[in-house]
């Protein structure tokens, strides 16, 4: 499609995109009286209308039934984290059984290493990618060290080429190959949360496994956002926050996978707890563990619903709609941000700005990732002041996330005006 820049070519696209009344589905911030330009999906997602009312749901049944609730709630709550099973499976390219949610990200990867990563001296090795999510590198850190190992021997991290700004899976590949047998784990994010670089997951796996390595994957800024297919990739295991693309609200709990090829070996590790524990026994308060089978069985704690029910209220439009249309849209939204920010560069004197993110739609999600050359900080509080909400990192990089289920072509049109206005006012 050859685009163009202005507002009655932005208008027509949103007329023929299918998801554009979704955006009615969630509540914008308001600045200068008007809805805010939301860029920071992948960092916080809005808050859809109807998550409201299933948290209305818990409070009233709570209030209404309090203990008795755990059974007779409209949505018992003793097992209502088996409602994510279906849906969730969807999203991420699963089986009902290999889904799970509780806890938090950084947690469940905790918890998930219990049981993939088993150093022993010869096979000891991690491969993670260089300027890993931070909370990421301290786990690495720390569970190395909980094993009695050097993080210095056993952390291996692919590097960026001197002089690019995305990581080649040729690296990535040949660096397995290279530590071969000592290597224990490989585990990527799936798309880098400061480039957006989407990684070649399958490719990745399958070569991981080749060596006798396990492979996960920390999907944050993936899930909601691109297609996965984590069965028919292989994946062992993965885990997402659901705050980012899949909008369940701040620090939420979070979904994990555990490929079906696992659920039945005994000898992996694991941190148990009741809420793992054979379903129709869990009460009886028996003192052996017997784990669920699937996912479900690396269950730990009571279930905690208040926040649960905003994540189900968001998982079950998700499901509604599909991955396959949020895909198309962002193809093509995160296609004509790209076109506009070419546009606004190319009129104006100086080259103001370069996008890090890959320009191969295969290779990226709906985040680009603009390196400011001209101006800094001053440029990313313009934005901001004028009802455009993006986000910084060090050392000059705003993040654009034009999230395909609440932003608008017509969104992105007005952005590229503020932009220009921003960097002319300097
Ligand atoms: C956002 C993000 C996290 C956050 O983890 P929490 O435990 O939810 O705080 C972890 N890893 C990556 C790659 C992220 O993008």
């Amino acid at each position: 499609m050859k685009f163009e820049n202005n507002l009655e070519f932005a208008k027509q696209l949103d007329a023929h995109d299918e998801l554009n009344k979704y955006r009615n589905e969630f509540i914008f911030p308001q600045i200068n009286n008007k809805d805010v330009i939301y860029f920071t999906g992948n960092s916080l997602g809005l808050q859809p209308k109807t998550a409201k009312k299933y948290v209305d749901e818990v409070m009233n049944d709570w209030a209404n039934l309090a203990v008795e609730g755990h059974f007779y709630a409209d949505k018992p709550w003793w097992d209502y984290h088996e409602r994510f099973c279906q849906p969730l499976s969807e999203i991420v390219g699963a089986k009902p059984t290999e889904v799970g949610v509780m806890n938090t990200l950084t947690v469940n990867l905790h918890l998930l290493m219990v049981s993939f990563y088993n150093p022993t001296p010869n096979k000891f090795k991690i491969i993670c990618e260089e300027k890993a999510f931070p909370s990421d590198q301290y786990m690495f850190q720390s569970q190395v060290k909980s094993r009695g190992f050097e993080p210095k021997d056993a952390i291996v991290e692919i590097k960026r080429r001197e002089g690019e700004h995305n990581i080649r899976i040729e690296d990535i590949l040949s660096k397995i190959e290279e530590i071969g047998d000592e290597l224990a784990l490989v585990l990527i994010g799936g798309v880098n949360y400061y480039t957006g670089q989407v990684f070649d997951m399958k490719t990745i796996t399958e070569a991981g496994h080749k060596v006798g390595a396990y492979v996960g994957w920390d999907l944050a800024h993936a899930a909601g956002n691109i297609e996965l297919e984590l069965n028919k990739w292989g994946v062992d295991f993965a885990a997402w926050c659901s705050y980012k693309y899949m909008n369940s609200g701040p620090g939420n709990v979070s979904g994990y996978f555990v490929h079906e090829k696992h659920h039945e070996d005994k000898d992996l590790n694991r941190f148990a707890g009741w809420y793992g524990h054979n379903k129709e026994r869990r009460f009886l308060m028996e003192p052996n563990f017997d784990a669920v089978h699937g996912a479900n069985g690396w269950q730990v704690s009571n279930l905690p619903i208040l926040s649960m029910a905003p994540y189900l209220a968001s998982v079950d439009m998700f499901a509604e709609i599909g991955m396959k249309k949020i895909v198309k849209k962002r193809n093509l939204i995160t296609s004509y941000l790209e076109f506009i920010l070419h546009e606004i560069d190319a009129e104006l004197e100086e080259a103001e700005f370069e996008i890090l993110t890959p320009a191969n739609q295969e290779e990226r999600g709906c985040q680009l990732s603009v390196y400011l050359h001209g101006q800094g900080k001053e440029l990313f509080h313009y934005l901001m002041k004028n009802g455009v909400v993006t986000d910084w990192r060090e050392p000059n990089v705003i993040r654009l996330a034009p999230v395909p289920l609440y932003t608008s072509f017509e969104d992105m049109y007005n952005f590229g005006q503020i932009l220009k206005k921003g960097i002319l006012s300097k």
